[in-house]
């Protein structure tokens, strides 16, 4: 099962089935995709840098804000350093990096039990990672580039669940986003080592080899992480889109060499 495409009023965004049929949460992974004036624009940019100095990216949190039907108060953002860092939200951070000016600074994964608080992180090519336990009522969102996921910031946000919560893997859902895929993904031996030295037993799952270039799959790479600690492979949702053969839906940071927006992941237990 894929990660369903929404065409909404105002903005065209992503969604995981198994998630939405809980009942227990919104969530969301955006595109760059909105409609002013019935046309279709391509530059629904919600980087968090600076937010409430930018107009325009304000006014897309707000369209966001309206498409999810979350109060634009409950959005709380982290600034991303593609590190292993995983901050607990509690209920006196949320609105943090957007109502209350003060980001969650140095960040790349969020956990919460608490209602009402939209987890939300950015990406152009990094692998969102969404975590839910329906049993504790837990979630977890996770940054995760190459770094991210040669660091397993997946499996370590899983865990911190379950010291936080009691959260239990198999009960797990998980939904692995739009991100640079193995077909876009090409990397030199510097990238390639790292993940040989952290994935000894299971590289050549994941990585392709050609005239010394390094074809590596992330989604692979991440799901893996999930699956070693007990969540049912059932549970897990990857999406196979990729940002970069789909610039035209995403943004790329590779694709658009640097100079892209960001796309939001969000993630709110009701
Ligand atoms: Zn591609």
């Amino acid at each position: 099962m894929d990660f369903k495409k929404n065409v909404g009023k105002d903005l065209v965004y992503y969604t995981i089935p198994s998630f939405e049929n809980t009942g227990l949460v919104k969530h969301c992974f955006t595109s760059r995709l909105f409609f002013k004036e019935k046309a279709v624009n391509e530059n629904f940019d919600l980087n968090p840098k600076d937010i409430n100095d930018n107009i325009n990216r304000y006014d897309n949190y707000k369209k966001l804000s309206a498409a999810l039907d979350i109060p634009i108060e409950n959005f709380t953002l982290s600034d991303q350093i593609h590190g292993d860092n995983i901050y607990v939200v509690k209920e006196n951070d949320k609105g943090k990096g957007l109502s209350s000016k003060v980001i969650i600074h140095g960040t790349d994964a969020m956990i919460t039990n608490e209602r009402n608080i939209a987890l939300t992180t950015f990406y152009a090519d990094c692998v969102p990672l969404y975590i839910l336990d329906p049993i504790k009522k837990a979630i977890g969102l996770a940054h995760s580039g190459w770094k991210g996921t040669v660091k397993k910031i997946g499996a370590k946000t899983l865990r911190k669940m379950s010291d936080e919560y009691g959260t239990n893997p198999s009960d797990c859902l998980i939904g692995i986003g739009p991100s640079i895929g193995q077909c876009c993904f090409e990397t030199g031996p510097e990238v390639f080592e790292k993940f040989k030295a952290h994935y000894p037993d299971s590289f050549s799952d994941f990585v392709k080899e050609r005239h010394e270039r390094y074809y590596i799959d992330l989604w692979s790479a991440n799901k893996a992480q999930f699956i070693k600690l007990g969540v049912p492979q059932n549970n897990i949702t990857v999406s196979c889109l990729c940002t970069l053969c789909n610039k035209d839906v995403f943004f790329s940071y590779r694709g658009e060499s640097g100079n892209t927006g960001r796309m939001a992941a969000v993630l709110m237990l009701l």
